[in-house]
C-alpha cells in the first residue's frame, strides 16, 4: 500500500505552486548590458569607468572607505589573508560551517585552517571556541555570518584586539545585513562578500572586500591586478598578484542589482520574522534564533532544526525530499562539516607550505555535526522574497507533511 498518499513526493498534491525566480532584473539591466557589448570596450585593466564606479557605490553601502572587487567571493578571501600579511605555517581560526572557501583560501595561503565549533544558536563561530584555540602563531580570525545573521562581533573584535589578531568577515552570505546598525563586513579589517549565481547581489560570478585601512586597499588593489600599483606604469608589478580582475558587464549588472539590493533584504528579513512566527507553533521544527533582536538579517538561509521525534522518526534528507517535493525551495545543507573533506583528512596540500604535523584526523566539532547530521534545514534565499501568503505555504507544506508521517509510521519491516 501506497503511505502518505497525500504528500506530493508520493504523487498528491504540491502545497507551494509558484515558482521563486532569481535573480530578478529588468529591462534596466538589460540595456546596461547591451550597452557595454555596443561600445566594444569589453575588457577594463586599470579597473576605472564601470567598475570602479560600482566599487565606490558598494562601499558606501556598506559604509567603508574603499572596496576592490575580484573574480569571485574565494579570491576575495585569498586577497584579504594576504594583504594582512600571514606567513607560511600561520594560523587562521574558521568555522567548520560554512562553504570550503573559508577554509580552503587559508591553505592557499599556506595558512594552517584552525576548525573551531559554531554556537548550537546561532550556527556562528562560537567566541569561546575561538578564544580556547588561539596560540602565538594565530594570526587571522574568520567568523562567517552564516545564512546572514551576524556573528557576535564585538566579542570577536574584543578578542581579536586582546592578541593583536586580524578579523576578515566572510559575509558571503551576509550582503546588506546588520549587526547593530552597521552593515555587515564593515566591522573587522576587511569584509570579503561572493557575487556568485546564488548570493543575495550577484553578477553570476564575482567577489569584492571592503576595508577603512588604506594600506589594506593598496595592497588589495595590487594584488588583484598583477601586482601593479596606483600612480606605477603599466609595466611595473611591485606584488605577486595575478589577473583577479571583473569586466565592465559584471560590474553594471551589480550597481543595478544594488539598487535593489536593501529593498530586498527588508522583504527577506521580515518574511523571516513571519516564518518564525509561523513555525513555532509547529513541534519538531525551530527555527534559529535571532542573535541580535532586530538587527537587519540577510537569510541568504533561512534556517530551522529538524527534530525526527516529532515527525514519526524520518530522517532529516527524507524530510527535506518531501519538503522540496511539496515546492518549497530548500535543502539538508553540508552533509558534515569542513574538516572531514578529502583535502583535510588526506592532507592533499601539494605544493603549499602546511607544516607537516598539522593534523586534522582528531577533529571534531559535535555542534557542526549535529547541525549537518540531524538538524539543519534550510530555505533558500529567493524563496524568502516571497509574500506573506508563501510563508503560510511553506508552514503548511511542513505541517501536511508531520500530519501524514504522524497518521501512518513507517513500517520498520517494509
Ligand atoms: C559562496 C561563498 C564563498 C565564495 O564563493 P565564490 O563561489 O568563490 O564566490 C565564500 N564563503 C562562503 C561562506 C560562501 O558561501
Amino acid at each position: 500500500m501506497n503511505q502518505h498518499t497525500d504528500l506530493a513526493i508520493h504523487g498528491g498534491a504540491k502545497t507551494v505552486t509558484r515558482t521563486f525566480p532569481w535573480p530578478i532584473f529588468d529591462e534596466s539591466e538589460v540595456q546596461a548590458v547591451m550597452q557595454i557589448v555596443q561600445s566594444g570596450a569589453w575588457g577594463n585593466p586599470d579597473c576605472k569607468g564601470e567598475v570602479e564606479a560600482f566599487e565606490k557605490e558598494f562601499a558606501a553601502y556598506c559604509g567603508t572607505r574603499y572596496a576592490v572587487s575580484c573574480v569571485n567571493g574565494s579570491v576575495s578571501l585569498r586577497l584579504a589573508l594576504i594583504a594582512c600579511g600571514v606567513k607560511p605555517g600561520d594560523e587562521v581560526i574558521v568555522p567548520p560551517y560554512t562553504f570550503i572557501a573559508t577554509a580552503s583560501t587559508v591553505i592557499e595561503a599556506n595558512c594552517v585552517p584552525v576548525f573551531v565549533d559554531i554556537d548550537p544558536d546561532t550556527y556562528n563561530i562560537s567566541p569561546e571556541a575561538i578564544k580556547a584555540a588561539i596560540t602565538e602563531r594565530t594570526r587571522v580570525i574568520i567568523p562567517v555570518h552564516f545564512g546572514g545573521q551576524a556573528c557576535d562581533m564585538d566579542r570577536i573584535m574584543d578578542i581579536a584586539r586582546r592578541h593583536s589578531l586580524r578579523v576578515i568577515e566572510d559575509a558571503a552570505h551576509a550582503h546588506g545585513a546588520e549587526y547593530k546598525g552597521r552593515k555587515l563586513g564593515s566591522i573587522g579589517d576587511i569584509g570579503s562578500f561572493s557575487f556568485q549565481s546564488s548570493k543575495n547581489l550577484t553578477s553570476g560570478e564575482g567577489g569584492i572586500v571592503v576595508t577603512n585601512d588604506e594600506q589594506l586597499y593598496q595592497m588589495m588593489a595590487s594584488l588583484r591586478n598583477v601586482g601593479r600599483m596606483e600612480g606605477g606604469q603599466w609595466y611595473d608589478h611591485y606584488n605577486p598578484g595575478c589577473n583577479y580582475r571583473i569586466t565592465p558587464i559584471q560590474a553594471v549588472l551589480l550597481s543595478h542589482q544594488l539598487k535593489r539590493l536593501e529593498e530586498q533584504t527588508r522583504t527577506r528579513n521580515s518574511n523571516g520574522l513571519y516564518l518564525n512566527k509561523l513555525l513555532s507553533t509547529i513541534d519538531g521544527v525551530t527555527p534559529l534564533p535571532r542573535g541580535f533582536g532586530d538587527s537587519l538579517h540577510s537569510y541568504h538561509l533561512y534556517i530551522f532544526k529538524y527534530d525526527k521525534t516529532q515527525f514519526g522518526g524520518v530522517p532529516k534528507d527524507e524530510f527535506v525530499a518531501m519538503l522540496a517535493a511539496e515546492g518549497v525551495p530548500c535543502f539538508k545543507g553540508y552533509p558534515h562539516p569542513l574538516y572531514r573533506q578529502p583535502l583535510f583528512q588526506q592532507k592533499n596540500f601539494m605544493c603549499y607550505a602546511i607544516p607537516d604535523e598539522v593534523d586534522y584526523s582528531s577533529v571534531f566539532c559535535p555542534v557542526a555535526e549535529q547541525a549537518c547530521s540531524e538538524e539543519a534545514v534550510w530555505i533558500l534565499q529567493h524563496a524568502m522574497l516571497g509574500t506573506r501568503e508563501d510563508m503560510e505555504s511553506f508552514a503548511r507544506a511542513i505541517f501536511k507533511i508531520q500530519e501524514a508521517v504522524r497518521r501512518v509510521p513507517t513500517p520498520a519491516a517494509l
